[in-house]
Protein backbone atom coordinates (compact mmCIF):
# COMPACT_ATOMS: atom_id res chain seq x y z
CA UNK A 1 0.00 0.00 0.00
CA UNK A 2 1.11 4.21 -0.27
CA UNK A 3 1.30 5.69 2.48
CA UNK A 4 0.31 8.75 0.95
CA UNK A 5 -2.02 8.04 -1.95
CA UNK A 6 -2.74 11.43 -4.29
CA UNK A 7 -5.89 11.67 -6.69
CA UNK A 8 -6.28 14.11 -8.79
CA UNK A 9 -2.75 15.45 -10.83
CA UNK A 10 -3.79 19.42 -10.92
CA UNK A 11 -1.22 22.02 -9.11
CA UNK A 12 -2.59 20.99 -5.88
CA UNK A 13 -2.01 16.94 -6.31
CA UNK A 14 1.45 18.12 -7.45
CA UNK A 15 2.54 19.85 -4.85
CA UNK A 16 0.74 17.07 -2.40
CA UNK A 17 3.01 14.91 -4.38
CA UNK A 18 6.21 16.27 -4.01
CA UNK A 19 5.69 17.29 -0.13
CA UNK A 20 4.49 13.68 0.46
CA UNK A 21 7.93 12.24 -1.61
CA UNK A 22 10.41 14.58 0.07
CA UNK A 23 9.29 13.02 3.42
CA UNK A 24 11.07 9.45 1.96
CA UNK A 25 7.12 7.83 2.48
CA UNK A 26 5.39 5.79 -0.33
CA UNK A 27 3.59 8.12 -2.85
CA UNK A 28 1.35 7.32 -5.37
CA UNK A 29 -0.52 10.20 -7.64
CA UNK A 30 -3.31 8.41 -9.98
CA UNK A 31 -5.05 11.66 -12.25
CA UNK A 32 -7.52 11.02 -15.17
CA UNK A 33 -5.52 13.75 -16.75
CA UNK A 34 -1.94 15.05 -15.02
CA UNK A 35 -1.88 18.59 -15.36
CA UNK A 36 -5.47 19.63 -14.59
CA UNK A 37 -7.15 22.33 -15.56
CA UNK A 38 -3.69 24.03 -16.30
CA UNK A 39 -3.58 21.95 -19.16
CA UNK A 40 -6.92 24.23 -20.60
CA UNK A 41 -4.99 27.84 -19.93
CA UNK A 42 -3.15 29.88 -22.11
CA UNK A 43 -1.80 32.90 -20.67
CA UNK A 44 -0.70 32.72 -16.90
CA UNK A 45 0.26 35.99 -15.27
CA UNK A 46 -0.50 35.54 -11.20
CA UNK A 47 2.30 32.37 -10.98
CA UNK A 48 3.94 34.29 -8.61
CA UNK A 49 8.18 34.55 -9.62
CA UNK A 50 7.32 33.45 -12.98
CA UNK A 51 6.00 36.92 -15.17
CA UNK A 52 4.20 34.87 -17.99
CA UNK A 53 3.83 31.58 -18.85
CA UNK A 54 1.35 29.46 -20.92
CA UNK A 55 -0.49 26.42 -19.00
CA UNK A 56 1.23 23.28 -21.19
CA UNK A 57 4.48 25.07 -20.43
CA UNK A 58 3.18 24.64 -16.88
CA UNK A 59 1.50 21.46 -16.74
CA UNK A 60 4.89 19.90 -18.22
CA UNK A 61 6.68 21.24 -15.80
CA UNK A 62 4.57 20.11 -12.72
CA UNK A 63 5.11 16.74 -13.96
CA UNK A 64 8.66 16.71 -14.27
CA UNK A 65 9.05 18.37 -11.25
CA UNK A 66 6.95 15.78 -9.35
CA UNK A 67 9.23 12.74 -11.41
CA UNK A 68 12.53 14.18 -9.98
CA UNK A 69 10.83 12.05 -6.71
CA UNK A 70 10.22 8.71 -6.21
CA UNK A 71 6.54 8.86 -7.01
CA UNK A 72 4.03 6.54 -8.43
CA UNK A 73 2.27 8.60 -11.24
CA UNK A 74 -0.62 6.60 -12.58
CA UNK A 75 -2.19 8.88 -15.46
CA UNK A 76 -5.54 8.68 -17.58
CA UNK A 77 -7.12 6.90 -14.15
CA UNK A 78 -10.50 7.75 -12.66
CA UNK A 79 -11.65 7.31 -9.18
CA UNK A 80 -15.16 6.04 -8.87
CA UNK A 81 -15.23 5.40 -5.33
CA UNK A 82 -13.39 6.12 -1.86
CA UNK A 83 -14.07 3.50 1.05
CA UNK A 84 -12.68 4.30 4.60
CA UNK A 85 -9.87 2.78 6.22
CA UNK A 86 -11.30 -0.35 8.33
CA UNK A 87 -9.28 -2.34 10.79
CA UNK A 88 -6.53 -2.58 8.35
CA UNK A 89 -6.27 1.51 8.56
CA UNK A 90 -5.91 1.82 4.82
CA UNK A 91 -7.85 3.82 2.68
CA UNK A 92 -9.20 2.23 -0.73
CA UNK A 93 -9.39 3.93 -3.72
CA UNK A 94 -11.81 2.15 -6.60
CA UNK A 95 -10.61 2.79 -10.28
CA UNK A 96 -12.96 3.10 -13.30
CA UNK A 97 -10.99 0.38 -14.67
CA UNK A 98 -11.71 -1.86 -11.61
CA UNK A 99 -8.61 -2.09 -10.26
CA UNK A 100 -8.42 -0.43 -6.48
CA UNK A 101 -5.27 1.17 -4.62
CA UNK A 102 -4.93 1.17 -0.81
CA UNK A 103 -2.93 3.84 1.06
CA UNK A 104 -2.93 4.84 4.66
CA UNK A 105 -3.99 8.41 3.99
CA UNK A 106 -5.43 9.82 0.83
CA UNK A 107 -5.05 13.02 -0.35
CA UNK A 108 -7.95 14.32 -2.76
CA UNK A 109 -6.80 17.03 -5.22
CA UNK A 110 -9.69 16.50 -8.38
CA UNK A 111 -10.19 20.24 -8.86
CA UNK A 112 -13.07 21.46 -10.58
CA UNK A 113 -14.61 22.96 -13.86
CA UNK A 114 -16.27 25.76 -15.08
CA UNK A 115 -20.01 25.09 -15.93
CA UNK A 116 -20.30 26.43 -19.74
CA UNK A 117 -22.84 28.26 -21.41
CA UNK A 118 -22.92 25.77 -23.89
CA UNK A 119 -23.97 27.94 -27.33
CA UNK A 120 -22.16 28.22 -30.58
CA UNK A 121 -18.67 30.13 -30.63
CA UNK A 122 -17.93 29.19 -26.96
CA UNK A 123 -15.59 26.59 -27.41
CA UNK A 124 -14.02 27.99 -30.93
CA UNK A 125 -13.26 31.12 -28.94
CA UNK A 126 -12.36 29.79 -25.29
CA UNK A 127 -8.78 31.85 -24.73
CA UNK A 128 -9.56 33.98 -27.91
CA UNK A 129 -12.09 36.05 -25.48
CA UNK A 130 -14.34 33.64 -23.81
CA UNK A 131 -13.25 33.15 -20.35
CA UNK A 132 -13.88 31.98 -17.01
CA UNK A 133 -11.56 33.57 -14.81
CA UNK A 134 -11.39 37.69 -13.98
CA UNK A 135 -8.83 37.41 -11.62
CA UNK A 136 -6.48 35.63 -14.41
CA UNK A 137 -8.00 37.16 -17.44
CA UNK A 138 -9.12 40.67 -16.65
CA UNK A 139 -6.45 42.53 -17.55
CA UNK A 140 -5.95 41.06 -20.73
CA UNK A 141 -8.86 43.06 -21.31
CA UNK A 142 -8.15 47.01 -20.18
CA UNK A 143 -9.64 49.42 -22.75
CA UNK A 144 -12.31 46.88 -24.17
CA UNK A 145 -15.57 45.71 -23.91
CA UNK A 146 -16.81 43.02 -22.13
CA UNK A 147 -19.69 40.67 -20.79
CA UNK A 148 -20.39 38.83 -17.86
CA UNK A 149 -22.87 35.79 -18.00
CA UNK A 150 -24.35 35.32 -15.03
CA UNK A 151 -26.08 37.63 -12.39
CA UNK A 152 -24.93 35.82 -9.46
CA UNK A 153 -22.70 36.68 -6.66
CA UNK A 154 -19.37 35.57 -8.79
CA UNK A 155 -20.82 37.26 -12.21
CA UNK A 156 -21.72 40.36 -10.04
CA UNK A 157 -18.40 40.58 -8.45
CA UNK A 158 -16.62 39.91 -11.80
CA UNK A 159 -18.49 42.84 -13.14
CA UNK A 160 -17.44 45.08 -10.38
CA UNK A 161 -13.85 43.69 -10.60
CA UNK A 162 -13.80 44.39 -14.59
CA UNK A 163 -15.71 47.58 -14.63
CA UNK A 164 -12.43 48.82 -12.65
CA UNK A 165 -9.94 47.70 -15.80
CA UNK A 166 -12.36 47.72 -18.84
CA UNK A 167 -14.33 50.15 -20.73
CA UNK A 168 -17.60 48.91 -20.69
CA UNK A 169 -19.37 45.61 -19.00
CA UNK A 170 -22.76 44.19 -19.81
CA UNK A 171 -23.99 41.72 -17.08
CA UNK A 172 -26.57 39.00 -18.09
CA UNK A 173 -28.70 37.27 -16.42
CA UNK A 174 -31.33 34.69 -17.38
CA UNK A 175 -33.54 35.49 -14.77
CA UNK A 176 -35.66 38.26 -14.41
CA UNK A 177 -33.38 39.47 -11.47
CA UNK A 178 -29.86 39.34 -9.94
CA UNK A 179 -29.20 36.67 -7.52
CA UNK A 180 -26.31 38.45 -5.67
CA UNK A 181 -26.10 39.79 -2.26
CA UNK A 182 -27.93 43.06 -2.20
CA UNK A 183 -25.02 45.10 -1.17
CA UNK A 184 -23.13 43.30 -4.34
CA UNK A 185 -26.27 44.50 -6.59
CA UNK A 186 -25.72 47.74 -4.85
CA UNK A 187 -22.78 48.75 -5.49
CA UNK A 188 -22.81 47.18 -9.04
CA UNK A 189 -26.08 49.44 -10.03
CA UNK A 190 -23.47 52.86 -8.96
CA UNK A 191 -20.77 51.80 -11.74
CA UNK A 192 -21.18 54.25 -14.52
CA UNK A 193 -19.88 51.62 -17.02
CA UNK A 194 -21.89 48.71 -16.37
CA UNK A 195 -25.13 47.59 -18.42
CA UNK A 196 -27.36 45.28 -16.52
CA UNK A 197 -29.68 43.01 -19.11
CA UNK A 198 -32.32 40.48 -17.28
CA UNK A 199 -34.07 38.14 -18.99
CA UNK A 200 -31.34 37.44 -20.90
CA UNK A 201 -30.73 34.06 -22.77
CA UNK A 202 -27.02 33.62 -24.11
CA UNK A 203 -27.45 32.60 -27.85
CA UNK A 204 -23.88 32.52 -29.67
CA UNK A 205 -20.44 34.02 -29.54
CA UNK A 206 -19.70 35.78 -32.28
CA UNK A 207 -16.08 35.78 -33.51
CA UNK A 208 -14.09 37.07 -36.79
CA UNK A 209 -12.10 33.61 -36.89
CA UNK A 210 -9.35 34.41 -34.27
CA UNK A 211 -10.98 36.21 -31.74
CA UNK A 212 -14.35 37.30 -30.22
CA UNK A 213 -16.01 40.19 -31.51
CA UNK A 214 -19.61 39.68 -30.25
CA UNK A 215 -22.65 38.26 -28.73
CA UNK A 216 -26.10 37.48 -29.74
CA UNK A 217 -28.80 37.09 -26.60
CA UNK A 218 -32.58 37.15 -26.67
CA UNK A 219 -34.96 38.70 -24.51
CA UNK A 220 -36.72 36.31 -22.68
CA UNK A 221 -39.92 38.49 -22.72
CA UNK A 222 -39.99 39.78 -25.70
CA UNK A 223 -38.79 37.05 -27.62
CA UNK A 224 -36.33 39.04 -30.32
CA UNK A 225 -32.84 38.72 -30.07
CA UNK A 226 -29.75 41.35 -30.10
CA UNK A 227 -26.88 41.70 -30.53
CA UNK A 228 -23.61 43.03 -28.35
CA UNK A 229 -20.43 44.45 -29.49
CA UNK A 230 -17.02 43.02 -27.34
CA UNK A 231 -14.12 41.77 -27.10
CA UNK A 232 -14.24 39.58 -24.27
CA UNK A 233 -17.15 37.32 -22.66
CA UNK A 234 -16.88 36.00 -18.87
CA UNK A 235 -18.99 32.87 -18.43
CA UNK A 236 -19.74 32.93 -14.62
CA UNK A 237 -22.61 30.43 -14.16
CA UNK A 238 -20.71 27.85 -11.68
CA UNK A 239 -17.60 26.38 -10.73
CA UNK A 240 -18.40 22.48 -10.34
CA UNK A 241 -16.37 20.35 -8.24
CA UNK A 242 -15.46 17.55 -9.60
CA UNK A 243 -16.74 15.02 -6.29
CA UNK A 244 -19.91 13.64 -7.53
CA UNK A 245 -17.79 10.17 -6.34
CA UNK A 246 -17.44 11.29 -2.93
CA UNK A 247 -21.01 12.13 -1.84
CA UNK A 248 -21.77 9.25 0.25
CA UNK A 249 -18.91 8.95 1.97
CA UNK A 250 -17.21 12.76 2.32
CA UNK A 251 -18.89 15.35 4.10
CA UNK A 252 -19.46 17.72 1.06
CA UNK A 253 -20.92 21.68 1.39
CA UNK A 254 -24.48 21.99 -0.58
CA UNK A 255 -22.25 23.21 -3.50
CA UNK A 256 -20.57 19.81 -3.58
CA UNK A 257 -16.93 21.74 -2.61
CA UNK A 258 -15.29 18.81 0.37
CA UNK A 259 -15.34 20.18 3.70
CA UNK A 260 -11.92 20.72 5.22
CA UNK A 261 -10.62 22.60 8.00
CA UNK A 262 -7.25 24.47 8.01
CA UNK A 263 -5.48 21.37 8.15
CA UNK A 264 -6.58 19.71 4.66
CA UNK A 265 -8.28 17.50 6.60
CA UNK A 266 -11.51 15.81 5.52
CA UNK A 267 -14.41 14.55 7.29
CA UNK A 268 -13.22 11.01 7.02
CA UNK A 269 -10.15 10.03 9.42
CA UNK A 270 -6.41 9.76 6.83
CA UNK A 271 -8.25 12.10 4.06
CA UNK A 272 -7.57 15.32 3.71
CA UNK A 273 -8.25 17.16 0.64
CA UNK A 274 -6.88 20.35 -1.52
CA UNK A 275 -7.66 22.91 -4.17
CA UNK A 276 -10.71 23.26 -6.54
CA UNK A 277 -12.42 20.76 -5.18
CA UNK A 278 -12.52 21.53 -1.56
CA UNK A 279 -14.21 25.02 0.50
CA UNK A 280 -10.99 26.98 -0.16
CA UNK A 281 -11.98 30.63 -0.89
CA UNK A 282 -10.82 31.54 -4.27
CA UNK A 283 -9.57 29.29 -7.09
CA UNK A 284 -6.32 29.49 -8.23
CA UNK A 285 -2.96 27.96 -8.87
CA UNK A 286 -0.89 29.15 -6.13
CA UNK A 287 -3.70 28.71 -3.72
CA UNK A 288 -4.01 25.34 -5.09
CA UNK A 289 -0.37 24.81 -4.70
CA UNK A 290 0.06 26.09 -1.29
CA UNK A 291 -3.30 23.84 0.03
CA UNK A 292 -1.62 20.56 -1.54
CA UNK A 293 1.49 21.10 0.50
CA UNK A 294 -0.28 21.68 3.38
CA UNK A 295 -2.72 18.50 2.77
CA UNK A 296 0.64 16.62 2.61
CA UNK A 297 2.11 17.61 5.55
CA UNK A 298 -1.18 17.35 7.45
CA UNK A 299 -0.97 13.76 6.14
CA UNK A 300 2.48 12.82 7.04
CA UNK A 301 1.60 14.47 10.82
CA UNK A 302 -1.13 11.54 10.72
CA UNK A 303 1.04 9.02 9.32
CA UNK A 304 3.43 9.26 12.01
CA UNK A 305 0.75 9.77 14.78
CA UNK A 306 -0.93 6.45 13.84
CA UNK A 307 1.54 4.19 12.67
CA UNK A 308 3.18 1.41 14.90
CA UNK A 309 6.79 1.19 14.04
P1 LIG B 1 -7.34 20.93 -11.31
O1 LIG B 1 -6.33 21.75 -12.00
O2 LIG B 1 -8.75 21.00 -11.75
O3 LIG B 1 -6.84 19.42 -11.35
C1 LIG B 1 -7.68 18.35 -10.99
C2 LIG B 1 -7.01 17.03 -11.28
O4 LIG B 1 -7.84 15.97 -10.83
C3 LIG B 1 -6.79 16.75 -12.76
O5 LIG B 1 -5.61 15.98 -12.92
C4 LIG B 1 -8.02 15.93 -13.13
O6 LIG B 1 -7.84 15.12 -14.29
C5 LIG B 1 -8.11 15.06 -11.89
N1 LIG B 1 -9.40 14.42 -11.63
C6 LIG B 1 -10.64 14.95 -11.61
N2 LIG B 1 -11.56 14.01 -11.27
C7 LIG B 1 -10.86 12.87 -11.05
C8 LIG B 1 -11.21 11.54 -10.66
N3 LIG B 1 -12.48 11.18 -10.39
N4 LIG B 1 -10.22 10.61 -10.55
C9 LIG B 1 -8.93 10.93 -10.78
N5 LIG B 1 -8.54 12.17 -11.16
C10 LIG B 1 -9.49 13.12 -11.28
N6 LIG B 1 -5.50 30.10 -12.10
C11 LIG B 1 -4.50 30.99 -11.92
O7 LIG B 1 -3.95 31.07 -10.82
N7 LIG B 1 -4.08 31.78 -12.95
C12 LIG B 1 -4.61 31.73 -14.20
O8 LIG B 1 -4.22 32.47 -15.11
C13 LIG B 1 -5.67 30.78 -14.42
N8 LIG B 1 -6.28 30.71 -15.62
C14 LIG B 1 -7.24 29.77 -15.81
C15 LIG B 1 -7.80 29.64 -17.09
C16 LIG B 1 -8.74 28.67 -17.35
C17 LIG B 1 -9.30 28.54 -18.75
C18 LIG B 1 -9.16 27.79 -16.30
C19 LIG B 1 -10.16 26.70 -16.58
C20 LIG B 1 -8.63 27.93 -15.03
C21 LIG B 1 -7.67 28.92 -14.77
N9 LIG B 1 -7.11 29.09 -13.51
C22 LIG B 1 -6.08 29.98 -13.32
C23 LIG B 1 -7.56 28.30 -12.35
C24 LIG B 1 -6.56 27.17 -12.06
O9 LIG B 1 -6.33 26.44 -13.25
C25 LIG B 1 -7.11 26.26 -10.96
O10 LIG B 1 -7.36 27.03 -9.80
C26 LIG B 1 -6.13 25.16 -10.60
O11 LIG B 1 -5.79 24.38 -11.73
C27 LIG B 1 -6.72 24.25 -9.52
O12 LIG B 1 -5.85 23.21 -9.27
P2 LIG B 1 -6.35 21.83 -8.69
O13 LIG B 1 -5.15 20.97 -8.62
O14 LIG B 1 -7.13 22.06 -7.46
O15 LIG B 1 -7.41 21.24 -9.73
Amino acid sequence: PFDVLVVGGGPAGAAAAIYAARKGIRTGVAAERFGGQVLDTMAIENFISVKETEGPKLAAALEQHVREYEVDIMNLQRATALVPAGDDGLVEIKLENGASLKSRSVILSTGARWRQMNVPGEDQYRNKGVAYCPHCDGPLFKGKRVAVIGGGNSGVEAAIDLAGLVTHVTLLEFDDKLRADEVLQKKLRSLGNVTIITSALTQEVLGDGQKVTGLVYQDRVGGDSHRVELEGIFVQIGLLPNTEWLKDTVALSPRGEILIDDRGQTSVPGVFAAGDCTTVPYKQIVIAMGAGSTAALSAFDHLIRTSVP
